[in-house]
C-alpha cells in the first residue's frame, strides 16, 4: 500500500513540476524529499525504499551531473543533431534572423502570461494625425469618383494627383524634417483604411510609396546625402517612387533574380566615374508607368576588383532616374480591372554611378536583408489596414442592404441563409480589424513584427476574400452589374492581387509563417542551431548540452501542460479572471501548450525535413496564427471598454477561429508521419477527442441581426472607414435610408396586412399609397414618408446602365501594336 502511495507522490510530484515547468534541479530535490519523507515517516519496505532510490540515482544522477550527461547523452546527439540541422542558404537565415519577437513568441511557447498581453500599451492616434484622418483624408474620399477612375481613365485624374502631393499622402513615413508626415502605424493605417473603403486605386497609389521602396529604404539606411536630396523630393511628391524587385523567372523566390550590376568605369554628367553598368527586366511593378525614380534590386558584381576583392557582392539596391538612358518605362500592365498604375521596366546597359547605391557602397550586396528587415514592417500595414477599410465597407454596405432589400416581403438578412453569410461577415470583419490593430501597434511599440506581419498580411486578406465573398452574393444582381452604382464589384476583382503581392499567399501560409515563427519565436531551436555550429568544439557541446536539456524540460512540460489541459478544459490554467471572457482564454492557453508540443515533434522527428513538408508547416502556422487573432480580439475588447452588445461578435470570431484550430491540428496529428506519433499526439493532443464546434445557429442569428440596424456596436465594428453624408453617393444614400426604412416597416407591414384581410388592392403601387390613406390604413403624412422611402429604396436597389459605346474601350491591341509599327 505505502508503496504504491510513494509511486503515486513520485508520479504527481512529476507531473506537478512538468506542468510548472520547474528546472531539473527543483524536480530532483522534490523527489529526493519525498523519498526520505516517505523512508523516515511511514512503515514502508526498506528493499522498496532502496529499490525505488537506486532506480531514481540512475535517472537524476547523469541528468544532474553534467560531464556524464555531456559525454554521453548531449555529446551523440549533438553528432546526429549536425546531421539533421537543416543547411541555410544566406536567404534564409537573412529572413530568420530579421525582426524581432514580441507577443507570438509568448504563444508559441505553450504558456502565454495573459497580463503581458492585456498591459501592454495601446497607442491611439496623436491630435495631427487625427485632424489629417478628419480632414484632407475625409476631403480626398469625397473627392474620389472609383468609377472614373476605374473605368473613364484607368488613372487618378490630375486634380487628385496634385491634391495627394499638397497634402504629403506620399510621404506619410518620411520623417518631419526631410518635409513628410512623420507620421505613426497607426495613422499610416488609418488613412489607408478610410480610403481603400472607397477606392482601391488611389489607396494602391498611396500605399506603395509609403511601402517597400526608395523612401522607405532611404530612411533607414540611405546615406545623408541621398536623405538630404531625395526625402524632400519624395515627400512633396516631386518624385513619384516605385520598387523593382520581381521578374519573369524571379516571383516567390525573389534572391534567383537574373537582373546584373557590373561594377565598370563610365561616363557621368560628363566625368569619367565608377559606376554600375545595369541590366534587368522587371514586370508588375506598382507606379512604375508614372514613376520618377525606380528603386532597383540586382545582383552586383565587380570582376575587375574596382571596388574590392569580391567578385560577387550579392544583391544590391540603387535608386535610377527615370530619364537615365537605357532604360525602357511607361507602359501598363492590367491588374484584374482595378487599373492602378502598373508595369514593366527594363533596361540595357544603364549606367549610374556608384552613389545611386542605397546606402553607399558600404551597403553593397545587403539588399536582401534591407528588403526583408523592412518587409516584417511594411507587411504589418500596407495589407491589412487595406483590408480592413475593404471589409468594413463591405460589413456596412451588406447589413444596410440586406435589411431595405426585401423579397418575398422579407428584408433579405432575416433569411437563415443569408444570416449565415451576414455573421460569417461580421466575424471575419471584426477579426481582420483587431489583426491589422494589433500589428500595427506592435510596429507603434518598436517591434518589428516579423511573423506576426506575416501572419497579418496571410489572413487578413484570406478573410477579406471570404467577407467580399460573402458580400457579393447577399447583393446578387446588384454587385454584379458594375457601373458607378456598385461599391462592391471592384474590390471583389481585385482580391487576388492582395493575395499575391507581398509575398503570395500559399508561400506565406507554407514557408513563412510557421517556418520563421517556429525558429524565431521558440525559446530553444535558434540557440541550439547557434551552438551546434560554433566552431569550439568544447564551448559548442556545453552551450548544446545547455539549451538541450532545457528543450527537453519545456517539451516534456508542454506535453503534460497539453493533456492535462485537455483533459480538465483548462479548468486551472491561470487566466485574467472574468466569467465570460475566461474561458477564452483557458482554451487559448490549452491550444498554445498544444502547439508547443506537435511543433517539438515535428523538429525533432522531420529536422531538415519539416521545410519541405508545407503541409504540416502550413497547419501548423495555422494555429499560431489563429491565436495570435484571438489574442488581438480579446485585446481589442479589452481595450474597448468590454462592450457587452459586441460580445456575440466577438464570441462568433473567437469560436470560428478555435474550430479552425483544432482542424488545423486534428488535421497535423491525422497526416503526421509514422504511426507512433499519431497516436501519441492524438493522445497529447486530443485527450478527450476534438470537441470544439463551429459556432452555432442562435449566436449566427444574434450576430447577423447586428448588421441590419444601426447601433453603436455597428458603428465600432466599421469605425473608420469613409461614409459620405451625401444622398448622391451609393453608400451616403444607403446610410441616410437605413433608419428610415426601418421606420417605415411598421407602415410597410400595415400595408400587407390591409392587402392580406382583402381591404386593399395587392397590384399597382403607385396607386397604393392613395388607396391605404382613402381606406385610413395609413395616414397621408405616412404616406408621404414612405413614398420617400421607397424611391430611396429604388435607387439603392438600381443598377446602372450603359450605350454599349459607352462600355468600348476604344482601341484594340492591333490598332495599338499597329500605331507602334507606324512610330
Ligand atoms: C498587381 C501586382 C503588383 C505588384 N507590385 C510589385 C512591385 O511594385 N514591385 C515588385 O517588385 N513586385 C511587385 N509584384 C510582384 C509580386 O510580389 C509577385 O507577383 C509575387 O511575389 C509572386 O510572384 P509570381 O507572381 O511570379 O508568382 P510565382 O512565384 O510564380 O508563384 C505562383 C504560386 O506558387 C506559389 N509558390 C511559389 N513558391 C512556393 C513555395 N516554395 N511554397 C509554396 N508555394 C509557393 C505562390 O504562393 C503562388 O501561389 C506585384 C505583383 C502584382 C500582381
Amino acid at each position: 500500500m505505502m508503496f504504491w502511495l510513494l509511486i503515486l507522490s513520485m508520479l504527481g510530484i512529476s507531473l506537478i513540476a512538468a506542468y510548472r515547468g520547474a528546472s531539473l534541479f527543483h524536480w530532483t530535490v522534490a523527489m529526493t524529499a519525498v523519498l526520505a519523507g516517505f523512508a523516515a515517516f511511514t512503515s514502508i519496505s526498506t528493499p522498496a525504499i532502496i529499490i525505488l532510490s537506486v532506480l531514481f540515482a540512475a535517472i537524476a544522477i547523469p541528468l544532474n551531473y553534467k560531464p556524464i550527461r555531456r559525454r554521453w547523452l548531449s555529446e551523440p546527439f549533438l553528432a546526429m543533431y549536425r546531421k539533421m540541422l537543416p543547411s541555410l542558404s544566406e536567404t534564409e537565415r537573412v529572413a530568420l534572423e530579421a525582426g524581432t519577437v514580441g507577443w507570438e513568441g509568448e504563444l508559441f511557447a505553450g504558456n502565454p502570461n495573459w497580463d503581458t498581453l492585456l498591459d501592454q500599451q495601446w497607442p491611439e492616434l496623436t491630435e495631427t494625425e487625427q485632424a489629417f484622418v478628419d480632414g484632407p483624408v475625409e476631403t480626398l474620399c469625397d473627392m474620389l469618383k472609383p468609377w472614373q477612375n476605374a473605368h473613364e481613365l484607368a488613372d487618378l485624374p490630375p486634380e487628385i494627383w496634385a491634391f495627394l502631393k499638397e497634402h504629403r499622402f506620399l510621404g506619410m513615413i518620411i520623417p518631419t524634417e526631410y518635409g513628410g508626415l512623420g507620421f505613426s502605424a497607426l495613422a499610416h493605417r488609418a488613412v489607408l483604411q478610410k480610403v481603400a473603403s472607397v477606392c482601391p486605386i488611389a489607396g494602391t497609389t498611396i500605399a506603395v510609396p509609403n511601402s517597400l521602396g526608395p523612401a522607405e529604404l532611404l530612411v533607414h539606411y540611405g546615406t545623408q546625402a541621398q536623405k538630404d536630396y531625395y526625402l524632400p523630393r519624395l515627400a512633396s511628391g516631386k518624385e513619384i517612387p516605385c520598387f523593382g524587385l520581381t521578374g519573369p523567372t524571379a516571383g516567390s523566390d525573389a534572391t534567383s533574380i537574373p537582373d546584373t550590376g557590373i561594377i565598370c568605369k563610365g561616363k557621368h554628367d560628363g566625368k569619367d566615374v565608377i559606376g554600375i553598368r545595369l541590366d534587368f527586366d522587371k514586370r508588375y511593378i506598382t507606379l512604375a508607368p508614372v514613376a520618377t525614380i525606380v528603386g532597383l534590386a540586382f545582383r552586383m558584381y565587380d570582376p575587375d576588383g574596382l571596388v574590392g576583392d569580391r567578385e560577387d557582392l550579392g544583391i544590391s539596391l540603387a535608386l535610377v532616374p527615370r530619364e537615365t538612358p537605357g532604360i525602357e518605362i511607361g507602359k501598363r500592365h492590367m491588374p484584374l480591372n482595378v487599373p492602378f498604375s502598373n508595369g514593366p521596366i527594363r533596361g540595357k546597359d544603364v549606367f549610374v554611378p556608384l552613389d545611386a547605391l542605397v546606402g553607399g557602397i558600404e551597403r553593397a550586396g545587403q539588399g536582401w536583408r534591407m528588403l526583408i528587415e523592412l518587409l516584417s514592417v511594411g507587411r504589418a500595414i500596407t495589407l491589412p489596414s487595406s483590408s480592413t477599410g475593404g471589409t468594413k465597407l463591405c460589413a456596412l454596405s451588406t447589413g444596410a442592404y440586406a435589411r431595405i432589400r426585401k423579397q418575398f416581403n422579407l428584408p433579405i438578412g432575416r433569411f437563415e441563409g443569408v444570416e449565415e453569410a451576414l455573421a460569417r461577415l461580421a466575424g471575419h470583419t471584426y477579426a481582420i480589424s483587431a489583426l491589422s490593430r494589433m500589428t500595427a501597434s506592435a510596429v507603434d511599440l518598436g517591434e518589428k513584427p516579423a511573423v506576426p506581419s506575416a501572419i497579418a498580411k496571410y489572413h487578413a486578406t484570406e478573410m477579406a476574400r471570404k467577407v467580399i465573398s460573402d458580400a457579393m452574393d447577399v447583393h446578387g444582381g446588384k454587385g454584379i452589374i458594375m457601373g458607378p452604382r456598385n461599391y462592391l464589384g471592384r474590390g471583389w476583382q481585385g482580391i487576388p492581387i492582395w493575395i499575391t503581392v507581398e509575398g503570395a499567399n500559399i508561400l506565406t501560409r507554407s514557408m513563412m509563417i510557421f517556418g520563421q515563427g517556429a525558429i524565431r519565436c521558440h525559446p530553444y531551436v535558434l540557440q541550439e542551431m547557434s551552438a551546434a555550429r560554433l566552431e569550439d568544439k568544447s564551448r559548442s557541446l556545453e552551450e548544446f548540452d545547455r539549451h538541450l536539456f532545457g528543450h527537453i524540460g519545456y517539451s516534456i512540460s508542454n506535453a503534460v501542460r497539453s493533456m492535462l489541459l485537455g483533459l480538465s478544459f483548462a479548468r486551472f490554467a491561470a487566466v485574467p479572471s472574468d466569467r465570460k471572457t475566461g474561458k477564452y482564454y483557458r482554451k487559448l492557453t490549452r491550444y498554445s501548450a498544444a502547439l508547443a508540443f506537435a511543433s517539438d515533434i515535428a523538429m525533432l522527428t522531420l529536422g531538415g525535413k519539416l521545410k519541405h513538408k508545407e503541409r504540416i508547416s502550413g497547419r501548423l502556422g495555422d494555429v499560431l496564427s489563429h491565436l495570435y487573432i484571438c489574442s488581438a480580439m480579446l485585446k481589442r475588447f479589452e481595450m474597448q471598454g468590454r462592450p457587452a452588445a459586441d460580445q456575440p461578435i466577438l464570441a462568433w470570431a473567437f469560436h470560428d477561429a478555435v474550430y479552425k484550430m483544432q482542424t488545423a491540428l486534428a488535421n497535423v496529428v491525422d497526416n503526421f508521419p509514422g504511426r507512433a506519433f499519431r497516436v501519441l499526439l492524438a493522445v497529447i493532443i486530443f485527450p478527450l477527442g476534438r470537441l470544439e464546434k463551429q459556432p452555432g445557429d442562435r449566436l449566427g442569428h444574434k450576430v447577423a441581426q447586428l448588421l441590419l440596424s444601426p447601433s453603436a456596436t455597428r458603428d465600432r465594428l466599421t469605425s473608420g472607414i469613409f461614409i459620405s453624408k451625401s444622398a448622391q453617393n451609393p453608400i451616403g444614400l444607403l446610410e441616410l435610408a437605413l433608419p428610415r426604412v426601418i421606420a417605415a416597416e411598421p407602415l410597410e407591414r400595415r400595408i400587407l396586412k390591409a392587402q392580406s384581410a382583402g381591404k386593399l388592392d395587392t397590384g399597382n403601387r403607385p396607386n397604393q399609397l392613395g388607396e391605404a390613406v382613402r381606406k385610413s390604413v395609413i395616414t397621408e403624412a405616412e404616406a408621404e414618408e414612405l413614398r420617400q422611402v421607397r424611391e430611396m429604396v429604388a435607387e439603392i436597389i438600381a443598377v446602372d446602365e450603359f450605350e454599349s459605346s459607352v462600355l468600348r474601350m476604344g482601341v484594340s491591341i492591333e490598332e495599338t501594336s499597329t500605331t507602334e509599327q507606324a512610330a
